[in-house]
């Protein structure tokens, strides 16, 4: 790690493009490098963009152990700790070293069909949809005891900080980023004589696995999306979650908390 280096990631809207120019020349300006790709002995990644140019830089640098933070030039920017007018504030406070890292839960869902399995990764969620908008059947067990089928849309597994994103519009509910627990949500969930699905989402402690068995009908395709990207799986036998045993590192400048954060951006 060189305490000095700085990777900036951004999206390509002008803001943000201006944005980055004129924050490397703020840094550079009292005296550190800043790197345009991605260099792993860095001490930050900062990312210019809404959250979802969050969630990409996340991605694309597969979940890099090097601390982010976020400027917004986005439209919600929930993850992005730092406004546009405020670069000088945050370069003083790095020069200081006045910040603080926290570190967030990741899930991780495992995708197996007869032969193989894959990991994914997610910062907000994971969701498993019906493939051309099909009704989905998902057989529900919790550490090896079945709940339900699930019959509807599709079933969102969701970490803390995931659950202000998708998790939320859908009936879910806010969690305490620092609880160590999964969301369950179901979307447009059927509850009728001929289905009978759980309405509400569910938490599950860090201790449980979660494990998702599809009923296929006349399609044998299922989506998979995580944080947003979109994949088409065949054959799916057996999807389970869990809490990743890897983390995030999100640095904080002492601004915001959870609770203001939910009343700036929701209420
Ligand atoms: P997007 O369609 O721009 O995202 C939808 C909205 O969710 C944007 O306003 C985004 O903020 C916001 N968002 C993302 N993560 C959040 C978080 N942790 N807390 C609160 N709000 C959050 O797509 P995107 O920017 O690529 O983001 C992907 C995420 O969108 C997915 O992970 C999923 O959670 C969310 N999503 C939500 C819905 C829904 O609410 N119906 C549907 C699909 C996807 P910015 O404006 O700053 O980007
Ligand atoms: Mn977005």
């Amino acid at each position: 790690m060189n305490a000095k280096k700085i990777n900036i990631i951004h999206n390509n809207t002008s803001k943000s493009l201006d944005i980055a120019l004129l924050l490397k020349e703020k840094l550079e300006e009292h005296g550190f490098s800043v790197s345009n790709n991605y260099s792993n002995d860095a001490f930050l990644n900062i990312c210019i963009g809404g959250d979802g140019a969050f969630l990409r830089a996340v991605h694309s640098t597969e979940f890099s152990k090097i601390p982010f933070i976020g400027i917004n030039t986005g439209t919600l920017g929930f993850f992005q700790e730092i406004s546009p007018e405020d670069l000088n504030s945050f370069v003083e406070k790095l020069k200081n070293d006045d910040y603080n890292i926290e570190q967030f839960f990741l899930v991780e869902g495992t995708i197996c069909t007869r032969t193989s399995c894959l990991e994914l990764i997610a910062l907000n969620e994971i969701v498993i949809k019906g493939y051309q908008s099909k009704t989905i059947h998902l057989n529900v067990s919790i550490e090896n005891n079945y709940l339900e089928k699930f019959s509807g849309d599709g079933i969102i597994v969701s970490t803390p900080i995931g659950s202000t994103a998708y998790n939320f519009s859908c009936g879910g509910s806010l969690v305490y980023p620092t609880l160590d627990v999964l969301q369950l949500t179901p979307l447009a969930p059927i509850h009728s004589k001929a289905y009978r699905s759980l309405t509400s989402s569910i938490i599950v402690p860090n201790s449980l696995l979660i494990q998702i068995t599809p009923e296929y009908r006349d399609e044998n395709s299922i989506l998979i999306v995580v944080d947003g990207q979109e994949y088409k799986y065949e054959n799916i036998v057996e999807i389970s979650f869990k809490i990743s045993s890897m983390k995030v590192n999100i640095m904080t400048l002492g601004n915001h908390n959870f609770w203001t954060n939910v009343k700036d951006k929701f209420l």
